[in-house]
């Protein structure tokens, strides 16, 4: 059997480790468009910093490791899953007899331009952007030959708030635009989003918020963003993170059923049968809500990829639903965000300082967690959560310095 695999991140990555732990005579193939051994997205920043050779997190020689025939840089320009083929931009066509789709996901910037030599119609020319590493490498080059001094960053969401500490970090002077009243806003509340923009402030990040970019104007590359308010900022280097898309226009012709993301069915199973689809590119259910929607994070990703492997060999794995999880690395303090904001009830603890901690629940189980400046029980928080555990009965202990594991166990809530 021949499974083709397009997209090497992180899904499309434990998809041919699987196959390979599962099946050591199945022909992969792993499509890449990005000129370089697979890596992970999540080590960029440490990477941008240190360099080495952590990014590709499984091993450079991977492919052969594995024994997959790597296609890179390849782009796919179409497929037609009646004939099961896969057309490549560059005129190539090759066969499977199973697909995986991993294609995850692109910088969304629904900001307009004004730049006069660009003709592309590629959306994010003109402009920078950290969602891939060639885009990555694009702003070291820039930083590199000395070009930039002041840096702005449209969006402060997860992405563009760790692309805004590594640059302050190498010394840029940042400014962060966001639309929103506070950084971070899909994953945090807003009290912790106020803790974590005194963090951004502290290092020396300027953060604008209820500010909203328009256009990004310049010559041959965007010279400045003009904002809702008709004031120009102007910066060296200027760096969309408006959020990001599943990349699935390449399919739009092909007869897959595609809403914001491809849609599957409890097998990761799309409308083809022997198509499947993982990562970033997928619409699935939350595992708390069953509220279905696009996933973007590393563990789904990893976890989808494992399972439409297994069932891509003939297994009948039944995806149990994505975890919305969240955590900021490069702060200087820890910040984890579990589940949604918002419940029937908040239980907050703050020391005044540095610690913020909120649990929400919903009829006695906890559907979120955000904690600042104390992760500790994060782990304990998750479990109860993704296992719906009644926890009513003890909530007022949940944020007490008592609360552990051992509690738990005492009270029978997990077993020992
Ligand atoms: C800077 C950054 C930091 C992050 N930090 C975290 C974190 O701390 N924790 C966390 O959980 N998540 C984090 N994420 C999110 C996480 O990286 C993604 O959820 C994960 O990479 C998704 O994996 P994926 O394989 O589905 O998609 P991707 O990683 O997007 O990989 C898909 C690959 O498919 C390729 N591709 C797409 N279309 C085609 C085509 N037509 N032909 C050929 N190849 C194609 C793409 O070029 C890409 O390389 C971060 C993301 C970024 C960008």
């Amino acid at each position: 059997m021949n499974i083709v695999i397009i997209g090497a991140g992180p899904a499309g990555v434990s998809a041919a480790e699987t196959l390979r732990s599962l099946d050591l005579k199945v022909e992969i193939t792993l499509i890449s468009r990005e000129p370089f051994p697979p890596y992970s997205p999540p080590l960029m920043a440490e990477y941008f910093l240190h360099g080495g050779d952590l990014i590709y997190w499984r091993g450079k020689d991977l492919p052969e490791k594995l024994g997959v025939n790597y296609l890179s840089p390849k782009t796919v320009k179409r497929i037609e899953p009646k004939a099961k083929e896969i057309h490549f931009a560059d005129g190539d066509t090759i066969s499977y007899d199973k697909l995986i789709i991993a294609s995850g996901s692109t910088l969304y910037a629904p900001i307009k331009r004004k730049i006069k030599k660009v003709k592309s119609d590629d959306p994010t020319a003109g402009f920078h952007n950290f969602k891939s590493l060639s885009a990555a490498l694009k702003i070291k080059d820039e930083i590199k030959a000395g070009k930039v001094k002041t840096a702005v960053i449209v969006g402060a969401g997860f992405i563009g708030t760790e692309i805004a500490i590594v640059l302050n970090e190498m010394g840029v002077k940042v400014t962060q635009v966001e639309m929103e009243n506070r950084v971070m806003p899909r994953m945090l509340d807003e009290e912790s989003a106020q803790l974590a923009k005194q963090f951004l402030e502290k290092l020396g990040i300027e953060i604008r918020l209820n500010t909203k970019g328009l256009e990004f104007f310049g010559e041959e590359f965007a010279e400045g963003l003009l904002l809702e308010s008709g004031e120009k900022l102007y910066g060296d280097l200027m760096i969309a993170a408006t959020g990001v898309r599943p990349n699935v226009d390449f399919l739009k012709d092909s007869g897959l059923e595609i809403e914001w993301g491809l849609l599957v069915n409890e097998f990761l199973q799309t409308n083809f049968p022997d198509v499947y689809a993982a990562g970033d590119c997928t619409e699935v259910p939350d595992r708390v809500t069953g509220e279905r929607y696009v996933h973007a994070i590393y563990p789904n990703a990893v976890e989808q990829g494992q399972i439409a492997a297994r069932n891509a060999l003939g297994e009948q794995v039944v995806y149990e639903g994505a975890y919305n999880m969240n955590s900021l690395k490069h702060l200087g303090i820890p910040i984890m965000a579990l589940g949604t904001v918002g419940g029937d009830e908040t239980l907050t603890f703050y020391d005044g300082k540095e610690v913020l901690k909120k649990i929400y629940l919903t009829a006695g189980k906890i559907t979120g967690v955000r904690l600042v400046g104390d992760i500790d029980n994060a782990g304990i928080y998750f479990s109860l959560m993704v296992q719906k555990k009644e926890v009513a009965e003890f909530k007022d202990l949940l944020l007490s310095p008592r609360f552990n594991m051992a509690f738990l166990h005492d009270r029978s809530v997990v077993a020992s």
